[in-house]
Formats: C-alpha cells, sequence, structure tokens
C-alpha cells in the first residue's frame, strides 16, 4: 500500500525526522485557513500517490493566503497521471538551498535493506541512476546489527555534509531506518531531504510503500488506505482476496496459482498475444469468487478474449464452471471464451460449461493459441507439429583427462627413535614396581 505524503510525513515526524510545519485541506478555503494560520509563505502540493507532482504543476508556491487559496483551486481537481486530487498539503515553504535523495529499499541480490543517497535529489532516483549512477552511495545494512553510525556518517560524508549537519543527518537516517522497519515498508524515501538556507536538513516530500503481505499486523496504517485511489477493479479484487494486478494487453487471463498465472502469462506472449492482467483466484476457489473476477476481467474494455486456465487440486473444476456461468448471467458479454478445466471434476466442470458458448482446450499451448486467435478475429488454425530431430551422436572433442599416478606419501621423520629393547626395559622396570 502506497501512504500519500502527508501521511508518510507525521510517520518520519514521529521518528524524529524534521518535517515543516503544515496540513491538509480539501477545500481552497481550508487551504486559504491554513496559510492564515502559518502566518507565511506556504507551498500548496496535490495529494496523490503518484511521483512527479512538481513537473505536473501539482507543486505551487504561494506568497499569501489568498494565492495559496487560489492555488488549491487549481489543483484540486487537477488530474495528475490519471489520478484526480481530492486533497492538497499547505506546509510552510522551505528556503531550499539543496535537494538531496535518502531512500531505504530492498535490495534482493544483495539480500540486505538497502540505504541509498544523492546529492542529486529533487528528481527521480531512477533517472539519477540510469545517468549519472555513480553519484548514488549505497550501504548495505545487517538484519542483526541495524544501520551503523559509521554507515551514516559515511553516507553524510559521501553527500558534502559539514559540522552539526552530519550528526543531524545521522538522526534522520536512522529514523528513516526505524520508519521502514517499524511499517513493514517496502520503500521509504525523502526526495528531497533539503539544506535550508540557514545549513539545516528539512524532509520537504515523503513516500512510504508498505508490504501488503504484512498488513495483518498493522490495524495501525489500514485507516491510511485511500481507497478513492485504488481503480474500482483493484478495491473489489481485494474484497474477495483475488490477487489481480492489471496490465495494458488484450488478454484476460483467470487462473488458479501465482506460478501457473505466469505461465499463462508467458505462454500467450510466445504466441503473439499480450495479457490483460495478472490474476489468481487462489486455491479451492468459490463460485462467487470467480464470477467476482471474471466480473473484474470483463470490465477492463482492451480485453478482447478471456483465458480461463484452471488445475483443478484444492480447486474443483465444477465450481470454477458453476462461477463461471454464474457471471456470465450477470455480465452477458459478446468476448469469446477459451476455457482449459484439468483435474478434480474436470467431466462435472465441462458438462457445466457444455451450453455456454466457450471455446475448450486440452493443452495450455492449444488454449493460448485459441486465445490469441480469437484475441485477433482469426479463426485458430492448429499450429504444424514442430519437425522432429534426427538424433545423431556428438563426435567426441574433449580429451581424454590424462590420470596422474598417485605419488605415495614420504614417511615423516620423527626426532626421536626409541628402539624396541628401550621398550622392553621402561616396560619391565614398571612392572617390577
Ligand atoms: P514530487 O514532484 O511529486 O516529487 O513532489 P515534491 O514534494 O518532491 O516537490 C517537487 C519539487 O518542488 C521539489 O523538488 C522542490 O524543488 C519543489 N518544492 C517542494 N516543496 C517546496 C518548498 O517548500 N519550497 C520551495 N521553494 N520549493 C519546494
Ligand atoms: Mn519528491
Amino acid at each position: 500500500m502506497k501512504l500519500h505524503e502527508y501521511q508518510s510525513k507525521q510517520i518520519f515526524a514521529h521518528y524524529g525526522i524534521p518535517i515543516p510545519k503544515g496540513r491538509v485541506a480539501s477545500t481552497a478555503e481550508e487551504a486559504r485557513q491554513i496559510a492564515v494560520e502559518l502566518g507565511r509563505r506556504v507551498v500548496v502540493k496535490s495529494q496523490v500517490l503518484v511521483g512527479g507532482r512538481g513537473k505536473a504543476g501539482g507543486v505551487k508556491v504561494a506568497n499569501t493566503p489568498d494565492e495559496a487559496e487560489q492555488m488549491a483551486q487549481t489543483i484540486l481537481g487537477m488530474n495528475i497521471k490519471g489520478l484526480t486530487v481530492r486533497k492538497v498539503l499547505v506546509d510552510e515553504a522551505a528556503d531550499i538551498q539543496h535537494e538531496i535523495y535518502l531512500g531505504v529499499v530492498i535490495n534482493r541480490a544483495a539480500r540486505r535493506v538497502t540505504m541509498m543517497a544523492s546529492a542529486a535529489g529533487g528528481m527521480e532516483i531512477e533517472q539519477v541512476a540510469r545517468t549519472s549512477p555513480e553519484k548514488i552511495v549505497k550501504v548495505l545494512i545487517d538484519p542483526f546489527i541495524g544501520l551503523c553510525d559509521y554507515q551514516a556518517r559515511q553516507i553524510a560524508f559521501a553527500l558534502g555534509l559539514k559540522g552539526d549537519q552530519i550528526r543531524d543527518f545521522g538522526a534522520i537516517a536512522s529514523g528513516l531506518y526505524k520508519t521502514f522497519l517499524d511499517c513493514d515498508a517496502s520503500l521509504a524515501e525523502i526526495n528531497p531531504l533539503v539544506i535550508t538556507g540557514d545549513g539545516k536538513l528539512l524532509a520537504v516530500d515523503g513516500k512510504i510503500v508498505t508490504d501488503d503481505n504484512a498488513s495483518f499486523r498493522h490495524q495501525d496504517l489500514a485507516v491510511l488506505r485511500d481507497v478513492d485511489e485504488e481503480t474500482s477493479s483493484e478495491a473489489e479484487a481485494r474484497k474477495f482476496g483475488l490477487s489481480y494486478i492489471q496490465l495494458d494487453g488484450q488478454i484476460g487471463c483467470m487462473v488458479n496459482g501465482a506460478g501457473l498465472a505466469m505461465t499463462t502469462m508467458d505462454i500467450v506472449k510466445l504466441f503473439g498475444g499480450s495479457p490483460a492482467n495478472f490474476l489468481d483466484i487462489g486455491g479451492g476457489a468459490s463460485a462467487d469468487k470467480v464470477a467476482a473476477a471474471l466480473r473484474i476481467i470483463l470490465a477492463d474494455p482492451n480485453v478482447k478474449a478471456v483465458l480461463f486456465n484452471i488445475f483443478g487440486g484444492i480447486t474443483r473444476c465444477d465450481e470454477v464452471a458453476r462461477g463461471i456461468v454464474a457471471a456470465l448471467k450477470q455480465v452477458p458479454t459478446q468476448v469469446p471464451m477459451v476455457v482449459r478445466l484439468v483435474g478434480t471434476n474436470e467431466e462435472e466442470g465441462r458438462a457445466i460449461l457444455a451450453g455456454a458458448q466457450m471455446q475448450t482446450a486440452n493443452t495450455l499451448v492449444e488454449a493460448a493459441q485459441k486465445a490469441v486467435a480469437a484475441a485477433n478475429g482469426e479463426e485458430y488454425v492448429p499450429a504444424p507439429p514442430p519437425p522432429p530431430v534426427a538424433y545423431k551422436p556428438k563426435a567426441r572433442t574433449i580429451a581424454r583427462p590424462v590420470v596422474k599416478k598417485p605419488v605415495r606419501p614420504v614417511a615423516r621423520k620423527t626426532t626421536r627413535k626409541v628402539s624396541k629393547q628401550a621398550t622392553k626395559k621402561v616396560i619391565r622396570k614398571t612392572s617390577q614396581k
């Protein structure tokens, strides 16, 4: 789950990271009121869950409460990268001398949480990574030790910070790392962390992305979820416990199991199609879950064909078939469908679907080819089987390894030689005692 800037910064403040004074507003009048309370130059910032709001005109500095009201008026309702602005944050404007990037992410390759920083802050870090990767400093954090002071100093020096800034930066870095851990985040980022005119550090922007797999232990964060920002499909998928990610292709895929879903997408791609979504209905899906999944798929106007790939194990094919029939009653559609049902109760499943207008397939290859053809409005022509490959034993090219005779180990010389007779003497002496 992504948190808004204002939510992220409030959490940062809780961990001792300095943030500007300010509040969030839903109307221009409220924005004006906040500007009056702050009593100085303010910055009016759109609160939408995307980056690059500044460039899109969603961040504006206002000198007076009147200006703040005007700017809030223009920003509220604005569309930024497909999202409507419903709230603005009105913060004290910072006197910015320099912008730094500071972020904590999971580095899967290193299997460590990694702190990244760059003196080229403000712009998106992906762009810095592309154009001048040498400007990014990274430190890997040992999970048992945590972020060490020396590591924070190492970053501070690399950023060119001086004097008190180094100490203050240490507190901010450790606060950001704690935020990351406590929120079970996959990203905690300050961009920009600014150096103000009087040399102080201030977190002007904030972003936290939490890991949904840990949401069960974060009732505190659950209230921060902004349902306005989710597409209705995502919200419905979450309600029914479906893993759904919308993509921009044309073939809707309904699959049980994440691995099978990935394979299905790969095979669709292999035969020249492109998947409209990733959708895992999970194990043991009930008919109403299947119906919800199909409604979600069909709600996407790009979908030109639907491919069902169900492997019945715990999931029963007849139950899935019932769900498909139920959904088709709710959402009548002309979109062609291809279904491959294999496993538990597959005959019953096929019998239920016999009445529905659907193509069936026995193999995944056949199912994918039929779905691609249907999406393109073409007739399915089975691909000819690949030509047989004649077996020809390979010529031996590798020389036999030369077997060396093992070298006999040389007996080690002992420094003291004890003769047999001397030993006998000692034995005699001790037995006499
Ligand atoms: P983003 O574009 O969505 O990342 O939004 P940011 O909050 O990072 O703002 C974008 C840019 O606006 C920053 O990089 C700053 O240059 C500028 N900005 C943000 N807040 C202030 C402020 O308080 N004062 C001034 N002068 N500029 C600001
Ligand atoms: Mn930013």
